[in-house]
């Protein structure tokens, strides 16, 4: 469908399909003046320069030919949910790798993952009593905005390393090439990815009943692995209560669970190919993921990445830091979600935990006063990364554990909600943030550092914050 044909079903509004297409649908629906390229008349940071504009455009070709990831219809369900963690009636559990990458493809490191999200949020709803939200940093997290295009190796500036999906993190100037058949690599792990995440999802592997089963071989000499078991017993109690009640066991929430996927939408052109008209709504929809977020340094009010993520109807997130100024938040708000749809826009806060004490209340208050509703998510990851003597980079758990505090205070403070986190994190007992009950010490790092980007917490660490959100939850 071409743009103006697109633009035409979607302002005539004849009243018929009015059951599918609510009006508050419809007046979301962006200007006239959008289209899925409308962001190329714009400034794109953070892309790479293919040096084959031929080659770049047939791999786009490619895409655009390939099925849509996901339906638009499970989107605006996550976006339903959603709207319940603005209210503090949900919490989103958002987590996986800060970057996926081809060499660590295999199923075990998905199945990893996703086990312990799904204990982290069995702890959440019987620890918390709150429905959880659960969203992977999965199927598609392979860009990686860069501080700087170059790093000095040997001497030599070679060109940054920027993901899986754009080049090779071989330490080669040859590598480091912007490869547009990286895209297809990479929508292909991506359905891949899913196909597995759906299976576990949908196939019996997320029972309820199975909650006890989903232990980690290196969680059971384990202070994290121990809580964890004790928990899955008492969840078994309650579930063998209810049985003895009558209540139906083999309901479909109990034996399935919902999973969505998301990423940041940094890669323009990717973003662009799989962005799909939806033909219940008569919207566009990105269906490279069900949620799509903005990172901290290409959210500019002018830039080309609001201008793309203004015009698809996926939940969007933003991701916010310190600089970000409580008016300009507000204008960010009104270009994204212009009618204010509840569970359309998360705020993805990442600061540290002082200043996130300081700067926080005034975002809190300055969207209150307008009116605006977001659902508030804490990312402690990104404002508490630090050079370890070493060279590699961590993150200390305490500091994780200190911002994630400093959220709940300041929610509590102001009378709003906690409405979920976000984390890099992962299901292999990797070294690679330093802390948590069963230690990593900076001497550990060297033993299994394996992340192609940020420092991800390991299966301990990300259970023990569970545990620690879970009881703030509970007060
Ligand atoms: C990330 O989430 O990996 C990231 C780069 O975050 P931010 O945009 O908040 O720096
Ligand atoms: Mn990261």
């Amino acid at each position: 469908v071409c743009c103006a044909q697109a633009a035409e079903t979607l302002t005539s509004g004849s009243g018929e399909g009015e059951a599918a297409t609510t009006l508050s649908e419809r007046v979301v629906l962006p200007a006239d003046d959008w289209s899925p390229d409308s962001w190329k008349e714009k400034e794109a940071a953070q892309q790479p320069e293919y040096p084959d504009q031929e080659q770049l455009d047939e791999a786009l070709r490619a895409l655009e030919s390939l099925p849509p990831l996901v339906f638009a219809g499970e989107a605006r369900s996550l976006e339903e949910k959603l709207a319940q963690a603005a209210l503090g009636k949900a919490f989103l559990l958002q987590g996986g790798d800060c970057a996926e990458s081809f060499r660590e493809f295999r199923a075990d490191n998905i199945r990893d993952t996703f086990r312990v999200l799904l204990q982290m949020s069995v702890v959440l709803m019987f620890g918390g009593s709150m429905p959880v939200i659960k969203v992977g940093r999965m199927a598609g997290q392979f860009a990686k905005p860069r501080t700087v295009p170059y790093e000095n190796v040997n001497g030599k500036q070679i060109p940054i390393y920027r993901g899986d999906n754009i080049n090779s993190d071989v330490v080669d100037e040859k590598a480091r090439i912007p490869d547009p058949n990286r895209m297809i690599q990479s929508y292909n792990q991506s359905a891949a990815t899913l196909n597995l995440l759906r299976a576990f999802a949908l196939g019996g592997y997320a029972a309820m009943e199975r909650v006890s089963m989903w232990n980690l071989d290196f969680m059971t000499q384990n202070a994290q692995g121990d809580r964890y078991r004790e928990l899955a017993q008492h969840v078994d109690e309650a579930l063998a209560f209810m049985a003895a009640c009558g209540i139906d066991g083999d309901h479909p929430v109990m034996k399935t669970t919902d999973f969505y996927t998301s990423h940041e939408a940094l890669l323009l052109p990717y973003e662009q190919s799989l962005t799909r008209l939806d033909s219940t709504t008569g919207r566009w929809y990105d269906c490279s993921a069900h949620m799509v977020w903005v990172g901290e340094r290409t959210r500019q009010l002018e830039g080309a990445h609001i201008e793309f993520l203004r015009g698809v109807g996926n939940p969007l997130g933003v991701k916010v830091s310190d600089k970000m100024d409580p008016q300009e938040l507000v204008q960010l708000c009104k270009i994204l979600n212009p009618t204010n749809k509840p569970g359309r826009l998360t705020v993805i806060v990442r600061m540290g935990a002082e200043t996130l004490r300081n700067k926080f209340p005034s975002l809190i208050r300055t969207l209150r006063k307008e009116g605006i509703v977001v659902a508030w998510v804490c990312d402690p990851m990104h404002g508490n990364t630090i050079k370890a003597p070493n060279g590699l980079k961590t993150r200390p758990f305490d500091a994780i554990r200190a911002e994630l505090g400093a959220f709940f205070d300041v929610h509590e403070q102001e009378g709003s909600h906690p409405g979920g986190v976000h984390l890099e994190m992962t299901g292999q007992n990797v070294t690679e943030c330093i802390g948590g009950s069963k230690e990593v010490t900076v001497n550990d790092l060297n033993f299994r550092y394996h992340t192609h980007c940020d420092p991800r917490l390991n299966a301990s660490q990300s259970l023990e914050l569970a545990f620690l959100i879970a009881e703030r939850l509970r007060k």
